[in-house]
């Protein structure tokens, strides 16, 4: 028989699987103060075979090297691996980050901040990486201090694991190397960040991990919604995200999800139909007018997965920075 137990850890819920003959664990868990104690307590000292990571992202991955120094191997896929060992982000990401906001096309009184943002999000992610304790929480409280996350190599590749009953299905997207878990014979679905109630994650801007150049941008967007369509397509009877409670009616979810994508995206074409050619910046602020300058970095990376969207499906193209609509070939009159 199968069973599963949530255990929540501050913002994120992470999931021990009973398959009669062994433990996983999905996700390690994050990494502040107090974490791997409450996680001993949940599984009241037996240990899971094996800990699938769903991506590299410190609140699903924190605890990585915490398992493998009790002798639990992690499962990552390798795309996603730099982010466990820490060659991820780059000192080439981050400086192409800190130019993204002028090459926008944003005003130096949007651009300048925007960069300052990045260098302060660089010396956040050295210090979790290297601090002997806790640094402090964010202002939001989501974990009760804030996380750390040290730098671990998986002893497993999440493509070469074979665990009878689960698979583990490789969905770029939400990183490059973002996972899922899939139990066909319960139709559960362990969806990581790729699908959460109340909530669309959109990628952030975030580079291919082994490139650099002026093609250093992974195409997270039109990936991520490609995700979602391959999810749709196993309609499972059960959701359990990386964050929240386990949800029923996964079909329906997923469904608005990418409804609202596809509304987007098209607004998206509308403005390079009537405006174009525009600038990224120029097009967040005629679809984000009141709220781009106060969260630049959540809509330009949402704004340039809807570009990403139009490109892919050959709808939109970009000329030295600047994004212009493509006339579909019109039909030959008969
Ligand atoms: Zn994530």
């Amino acid at each position: 028989m199968t069973a599963v137990q949530p255990i929540s850890l501050g913002d994120n819920t992470v999931y021990l699987i009973d398959l009669g003959g062994s433990r996983v664990l999905i996700d390690t868990g994050p990494d502040y103060r107090g974490a791997a104690g409450e996680l001993v307590e949940a599984i009241r000292g037996r240990l899971p075979d094996l800990v699938v990571a769903t991506h590299g992202h410190l609140d699903h991955a924190g605890l990585g090297s915490w398992w493998q120094e009790r002798g639990v191997p992690v499962a990552v896929h390798p795309a996603d691996w730099p982010l466990a060992t820490g060659e991820a982000p780059s000192d080439a990401e981050f400086e192409a980050l800190q130019r993204f906001p002028q090459e926008s096309g944003a005003p130096p009184d949007v651009a300048i901040p925007a960069a300052a943002a990045i260098a302060a999000r660089r010396a956040w992610v050295r210090a979790s990486r290297t601090a002997d304790g806790y640094p402090p929480g964010g202002r939001d409280r989501r974990w009760p201090t804030g996380l750390r996350y040290r730098p671990f190599t998986p002893r497993l590749r999440l493509d070469e694991v074979c665990v009878p009953g689960i698979e583990l299905l490789h969905l770029p997207g939400h990183t490059p190397g973002n996972a899922v878990a899939w139990l066909p014979s319960e139709g559960w679905l362990f969806s990581g960040d790729q699908l959460l109630l109340g909530l669309t994650p959109t990628p952030a801007l975030q580079a291919h991990h082994d490139a650099s150049g002026p093609d250093w941008r992974f195409r997270s967007f039109p990936a991520f919604l490609g995700a979602l369509r391959k999810l749709e397509s196993l309609h499972p009877a059960r959701c359990f995200p990386g964050h929240g409670s386990p949800f029923g009616d996964v079909n329906a979810v997923i469904a608005a999800n990418l409804e609202q994508a596809e509304q987007r995206i098209q607004r998206t074409l509308e403005v390079l139909m009537n405006d174009g050619p525009l600038s990224l910046y120029d097009v967040a602020a005629r679809l984000y007018p009141r709220a781009l300058r106060r969260r630049f970095w959540q809509i330009a990376a949402t704004v340039q997965g809807f570009l990403d969207a139009l490109e892919s499906e050959g709808l939109a193209a970009s000329r030295g920075g600047r994004w212009h609509a493509v006339q579909a070939a019109s039909a030959p009159l008969s």
